[in-house]
């Protein structure tokens, strides 16, 4: 063994001890004869001390040739320190070494390696097994450590089984687009990496797993943004004889459990929200609670009194931003020109400021008086001192234009305290949404997601009102999961399928399997699936979820370090009969 114990292990009982630890220099100090070294390995530092004079010559010698990061294994006695560090773990005590051997040379790291680096993104990138040296990602590693283990004792504890799905799928047209692999056995034709292990998931339940978990590597080629990677990992889960209550009541259970367990947090309430309540009170399907600022409906209040723009309007709704009566026009302006960027969209924002003395302010001034105004203030349960913003226009895009308006103000305010969390549950979503730019109905979760029984009637009339058996689990405004009861009929499954505009052949071409499979005894079953590396980042208090993945891809999807996606070898290209066909840039 090259080492006896961990650079975080040892402390005053071990005073005396002859120990060898091995790690890597994290600083030398040398003053005047005098020679101090933290060695850093995962568990924490130790200080080691060497003495000219005292200690051995040879020993002198090597730690002067140490760099940073230099790889030692040093032999010694575990003494007490004269001046103790109270903030580190082994801060009593420090090594007084009698040998010290280098293992391996290090070149100067091109950044820090410190909590606080002087790295730029893309160098640590490039040297990520650096990086990955620091605290703050250890941390985070850990800490998704444990939130796997965390969860595989949970729903092992529930009789849930892990069972791996393949990687080298089938591509289907519905959802994300595929990443493809060709195949050279199968000239022409290429497997599909999985968007999600669905498919197999329902197929086990039809086998009588009926209790099934996975921490999976998904796939899905689209845009990437902070929370979004084109590889992530889920915990997938499919339950068979459930319904939508008793897959809520299992996975409040995980959460609540991962919680307490990981965080030391009580969760209490999960509160169950209709998609339909929640776009009307927050007009967005995943609400963040951590703060109030409801939206109230103006309408009856404010129309036909001259203002024509309200007069017009579909809607018009609002929220009252606590204390912020105050605001000065710069202010308030720069609230105007956010809801007026062109991916927020609208025409512009009404304020009232319902000022400490009792008197308003407001922007439509000409068309309101003060105690038309109060009448709103009430509705909006407005006391003074407070600000009321408003919107108006179509219904759905007024209030998912204000939505981005409330999360706004809540940053202004420091509303979003990362570890207050306030999870709640989604649950009624619509089944289909319309899709302008291919003109038909799409898949809201995805096709295999079964319709509320009681509006099966209503697919052939009114589509766009089905509900379904779906719901999301959301947390501080980040959805962390999301799941189904599904379709486990044949016929019904094939009405799905026609609605969402495949044919039949289609329909049986590419999920026959599926289909085929409901016609020997299917379970009723359903399931949800949580993104993994979300929840990390979440309980780590972070929105990226970068640092909780040790080796991810950048904004363009590429891994810098291995520098992936590349070229390959002419010779794999015939081998599987491909060509590459560069387009000429215009
Ligand atoms: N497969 C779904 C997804 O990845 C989750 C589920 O319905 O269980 O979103």
């Amino acid at each position: 063994m090259l080492r006896t114990h961990t650079c975080g292990a040892l402390a005053l009982a071990d005073v005396n001890k002859e120990v060898t630890l091995s790690g890597w220099v994290q600083k030398t100090r040398d003053k005047g004869g005098l020679i101090w070294i933290d060695l850093r390995d995962r568990y924490g530092l130790t200080q080691l001390v060497m003495e000219e004079g005292r200690s051995a010559a040879e020993v002198i010698e090597v730690a002067r040739t140490l760099g940073r990061e230099y790889v030692v294994s040093v032999k010694g006695i575990v003494i007490e320190r004269v001046s103790k560090n109270p903030k580190m773990i082994t801060g009593d005590i420090e090594i007084d070494v009698t040998s010290i051997k280098i293992l391996n040379k290090s070149k100067t790291p091109p950044f820090t390696i410190e909590d606080k680096t002087d790295g730029g993104e893309e160098l640590r990138m490039k040297f990520r097994y650096l990086d990955l040296r620091r605290n703050p990602l250890k941390d985070s590693l850990m800490l998704r450590h444990r939130l796997s283990l965390e969860t595989r004792k949970y729903l092992d504890s529930q009789q849930f089984i892990e069972i791996e799905t393949p990687y080298l799928i089938k591509s289907t047209p519905e959802g994300a687009r595929d990443f493809v692999v060709p195949s050279r056995m199968n000239e022409g034709q290429f497997y599909a990496l999985p968007q999600s292990p669905q498919t197999f998931k329902q197929l086990l339940m039809v086998a009588g797993y009926d209790r099934y978990y996975q921490l999976v590597k998904c796939f899905r080629d689209e845009d990437l943004r902070a929370d979004r990677q084109p590889e992530f990992t889920q915990i997938d889960c499919e339950m068979a004889f459930v319904e939508q209550e008793d897959i809520l009541n299992t996975f409040e259970g995980l959460i609540k459990h991962l919680f307490s367990e990981v965080k030391n947090v009580d969760i209490e309430k999960m509160p169950r929200m209709t998609y339909d309540e929640a776009m009307k009170l927050y007009g967005s399907d995943k609400p963040d609670l951590r703060f109030d600022m409801q939206f109230v409906e103006l309408n009856e209040l404010v129309k036909d009194k001259g203002f024509s723009i309200f007069d017009e309007a579909e809607l018009i709704v609002g929220f009252t931003a606590k204390g912020c009566a105050e605001y000065t026009r710069k202010q308030l302006d720069a609230l105007t020109d956010l809801v007026k960027k062109p991916q927020v969209g609208a025409k512009g924002l009404v304020y009232v400021k319902y000022n400490a003395d009792g008197t308003f302010k407001s922007s439509v001034d000409k068309f309101y008086n003060e105690s038309q105004l109060k009448t709103w203030a009430d509705k909006m349960n407005a006391q003074p001192g407070d600000l009321m913003l408003i919107l108006s226009g179509e219904d759905e895009k007024s209030r998912k234009q204000l939505s981005v308006l409330r999360l706004h103000m809540a940053d202004l305010l420091g509303l979003k305290d990362p570890f207050n969390y306030k999870p709640l549950w989604v649950v009624d979503f619509p089944l289909l949404e319309w899709d302008e730019d291919t003109q038909r109905y799409h898949a809201m979760h995805h096709p295999f997601t079964s319709p509320k029984p009681q509006d099966i009637a209503l697919l052939e009339t009114k589509p766009g009102a089905v509900r379904a058996n779906a719901y999301d689990f959301v947390i501080n405004g980040v959805e962390i999961g999301g799941g189904s009861i599904r379709i486990h009929d044949r016929d019904l499954q094939k009405l799905m399928f026609k609605h969402l505009g495949f044919s039949d052949e289609q329909a049986q071409d590419q999920f026959g399997f599926l289909m085929n499979a409901f016609e020997y005894g299917a379970p009723p079953h359903g399931g949800i699936a949580f993104g993994f590396d979300r929840l990390a980042a979440l309980f780590g208090g972070q929105d990226s979820i970068r640092d909780f993945i040790a080796f991810p891809k950048n904004n363009a999807g590429r891994d810098v370090m291995i520098d992936s996606p590349s070229i390959i070898a002419d010779e794999q290209l015939d081998e599987l009969r491909l060509k590459v066909v560069i387009p000429k840039k215009d």
